[in-house]
This record gives C-alpha cells, sequence and structure tokens, in this order.
C-alpha cells in the first residue's frame, strides 16, 4: 500500500504558475510543471499566457499595434469636430493620457466607445455618482452603488487615486482621480 503511494506520489502530474507584471508592463512568469508529458506543458503555459494576456488588457494595459490618438488624429480619423472628442476625454469617456501635447488616447478606445456608446455613458454616470457618494460617506462604512443600489460600496482612496469595488458582486468597479476640491 505504501509501495503504491510512494508510486503515485512520483507520478502524480503538477502545473503551477503565477505571473506578475510590473506597472511599467513588463510580465514575470514563475512556472512549476512534474511529471508533465511536453504537450500538456504547452498547454498549460498557452493558456496561462492567454489569461494573463487577458487580465493585462481588462486592466488597461495598451496592447502592441495600438494607435496613440490625439483629438486632432481622431476627428481625422473617425470624423466629428476636435472639440467633440476633446468633450468626451474631459469627460472621462474615453481613456487618455495627460500629455504636453494634449490629451492622448488610444484607437482602441475611440472604437470600443464607439461599439459601447450607451454603456460606457452609464457607467460614467455611475462612476461620478459612486465618486461622490463615497466621498461623502464615512470611510468605514459602505456607500449604495449606483448599480445596484445595494449598500455594498467600498473604496480605499490614496491621494490621488478612487479605487472602488461593490462588494454585492454586481460587477461594478472603478477607478477614478480624486476631484481636484477634494484632493489635498
Ligand atoms: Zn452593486
Amino acid at each position: 500500500m505504501e509501495a503504491l503511494q510512494k508510486q503515485e506520489e512520483k507520478t502524480k502530474k503538477e502545473a503551477v504558475w503565477s505571473g506578475t507584471m510590473s506597472s511599467g508592463g513588463r510580465l514575470h512568469l514563475s512556472l512549476y510543471f512534474k511529471n508533465l508529458s511536453e504537450e500538456e506543458i504547452v498547454r498549460e503555459l498557452a493558456g496561462g499566457i492567454a489569461s494573463v494576456s487577458k487580465k493585462m488588457l481588462a486592466d488597461g494595459y495598451i496592447p502592441q499595434g495600438a494607435r496613440l490618438m490625439s483629438s486632432r488624429d481622431i476627428a481625422e480619423k473617425f470624423g466629428s469636430s476636435r472639440q467633440y472628442w476633446e468633450k468626451l476625454l474631459r469627460e472621462g469617456k474615453l481613456p487618455y493620457c495627460q500629455t504636453a501635447a494634449g490629451r492622448i488616447t488610444a484607437d482602441l478606445w475611440v472604437t470600443g466607445y464607439l461599439r459601447n456608446r450607451e454603456e460606457v455613458d452609464q457607467y460614467v454616470k455611475w462612476q461620478k455618482i459612486a465618486v461622490k457618494r463615497i466621498l461623502e460617506s464615512s470611510p468605514s462604512k459602505y456607500a449604495t452603488c449606483p448599480k445596484c443600489g445595494e449598500t455594498k460600496l467600498s473604496a480605499s482612496i490614496n491621494r490621488s487615486e478612487i479605487n472602488g469595488v461593490c462588494r454585492a458582486e454586481c460587477g461594478f468597479e472603478f477607478t477614478s482621480a480624486v476631484p481636484e476640491s477634494e484632493s489635498k
């Protein structure tokens, strides 16, 4: 019996991997495989890399091949006026990076917005309400979630950023800059 257990232990398959990302976007993968065939290792690896890149995209990392654009570039490529796009950037409906040359976004955010305009508008509305409620409520208490209405919205605030998530698991979460008037 013991010998059989030892034998099982020897041939037990194990696959462990973990990925961490630096803020600069560098991915570090740690891998550990035991008793896996080459084919199984490749499959584990491919699955791992696919889920890490999915997570990176969800976290807002910009994929290779994305085109960086100013409001002028967007107007040229997608039509509408430069002012129209400037307004969307200002309202936070298109994520952007503030540079000396103005606000820069990426083409994928613009196409994403055009495809899901109503959803983005709704989300930005919820986010505004959430930020207000978080700032008004005491830090130790939950605020009311604008999406599901449950009093389960929690947030952490550092000097310049608010990260909020609804603990009722309605899927609402956000990261927002602390409004100018509130930041110290
Ligand atoms: Zn909720």
